[in-house]
């Protein structure tokens, strides 16, 4: 396992400021995986390479119900076809180069390298009552938000499915292998940080409170707009929760679906039915100021992005979340919390909240977050507008896990936390 980037791995170059990239550069394909694929297709795909079908479904078993990856394991299958079967249908997607500890062992950060060398990261985040994994959809992003990490890497490929829905599988694995440290001995001595004002959202003080053991939430806030990869995103919403053997069996509520806010994007997944929770990432009522922070708003702009998350809500009855960092003296004065509960409220009702995250500013960054009083009125200004606001935990903020600033490129030496 070589450290240096080949020439086919170099990564994207840095975008222009506001310059855009929906297609992802053409590169070689990560092998197949049955993850990619529905249930019947995996059946197909043994029948075609001379296995009884059913193998296939044996396969999906150990991969989403028991877990397991070697193929030693897998006893049901004759010893004789066990190696051809696992390299066809569950080939590595993954190798983990790093994974960082913080939040004393509740929340961990992985580095993986893709099979091309592209570099993603997800984070897992225990909390009492659930457990949620970040994950990646793209190597990099084309969306390029100048506040956000991975924006400024630009976007180096897209991600299969396969490759999607295995950083929750290698979650819900050290779940299930109870190869978790235990929460509050860490050793790196994290501190808790700044979150966990909200009880819910408390970290678990002690390895009672440790937590469910399997992964109950999953959300596409890691790199990557997962809208611009959309078949292989929507395979993998497919896979996460569909139940075992077809998949992992996680609840569509338990899946939330980011977007800077590409509408064409959020009508597709509105069509297909399912009731995943809509994130919004919005972080500026007024065109002016979106055009710069969330560059896509040159092509839809606030309303019709407000528009498309409303009608999400119609069909699918869930309340979709508007995420908003606050950046001080940017986006967090009063008037525009006012323009923002306005534009919520004139919706309707109940059919909305409001996520602000206070910024986690990304290495020189001329950023910052905003002061304590006055996100507290920004929150206060939407609540008297009616709309539910609840500002969002940091999480993992000392280990560069926290929203925004994933950027696999500034990962050094491999090495295990
Ligand atoms: N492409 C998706 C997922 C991005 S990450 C999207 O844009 O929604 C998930 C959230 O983190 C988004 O709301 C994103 O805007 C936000 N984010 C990005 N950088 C951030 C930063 N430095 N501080 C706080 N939030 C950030």
């Amino acid at each position: 396992m070589s450290d240096s980037p080949t020439p086919s791995q170099a990564p994207a170059p840095r975008p222009a400021p506001g310059q855009l990239t929906f297609t992802a550069p053409r590169r070689g394909k990560p092998p197949r995986h049955l993850a990619d694929l529905s249930l019947e297709e995996r059946r197909e795909v043994a029948a075609a390479l001379g296995h009884p079908a059913y193998r296939a479904t044996q396969l999906s078993t150990h991969y989403f119900e028991r877990l397991v990856d070697r193929p030693e394991d897998m006893t049901d299958l004759p010893k004789a076809v066990r190696d051809d079967l696992v390299a066809d249908l569950l080939p590595p997607l993954l190798t983990s180069v790093r994974s960082l500890t913080a939040d004393r062992g509740a929340t961990i950060k992985q580095v993986w390298r893709l099979f091309d060398g592209a570099l993603v990261e997800s984070v897992l985040m225990r909390y009492p009552k659930r457990v949620t994994v970040c994950i990646s959809s793209q190597a990099g992003c084309g969306m390029n938000c100048p506040f956000c990490a991975t924006g400024q890497e630009g976007l180096t490929r897209n991600m299969s499915a396969g490759e999607i829905v295995e950083q929750v599988v290698a979650a819900a694995r050290l779940l299930r292998r109870g190869e978790l440290p235990e929460i509050g001995d860490a050793l790196d001595g994290a501190g808790l940080g700044d979150e966990s004002e909200d009880g819910a959202d408390a970290v678990a003080s002690d390895a009672a409170a440790a937590g469910p053991s399997r992964v109950s939430n999953v959300v596409f806030m890691g790199m990557g707009e997962a809208l611009a990869n959309y078949k292989a995103a929507i395979g993998a919403i497919r896979r996460l929760t569909e139940p075992a053997p077809s998949g992992l069996g996680i609840s569509a509520r338990g899946i939330t679906m980011s977007t800077v806010g590409l509408v064409p994007g959020i009508d597709r997944l509105t069509a297909e039915g399912i009731p995943v929770t809509l994130a919004l990432s919005l972080h500026a009522p007024d065109d002016e100021l979106r055009d710069e922070l969330v560059p896509i708003n040159t092509r839809w702009k606030v309303d019709e992005a407000l528009d498309a998350a409303y009608r999400y809500h119609e069909a699918t009855g869930r309340r979709v979340s508007i995420e908003y960092a606050l950046i001080r003296d940017i986006n967090d004065q009063a008037w525009r919390a006012d323009l923002l509960g306005q534009k919520l409220r004139q919706r309707g009702r109940g059919w909305v909240h409001v996520n602000p995250i206070p910024l986690n500013p990304t290495p020189g960054s001329k950023w910052t977050a905003s002061r304590r009083g006055v996100e507290q009125q920004f929150v206060e200004r939407l609540r008297a507008h009616g709309i539910p606001t609840t500002v969002r935990d940091t999480r993992g903020s000392d280990i560069d896990g926290a929203c925004g600033q994933l950027a696999a490129a500034t990962s050094g030496a491999p090495e295990r936390g």
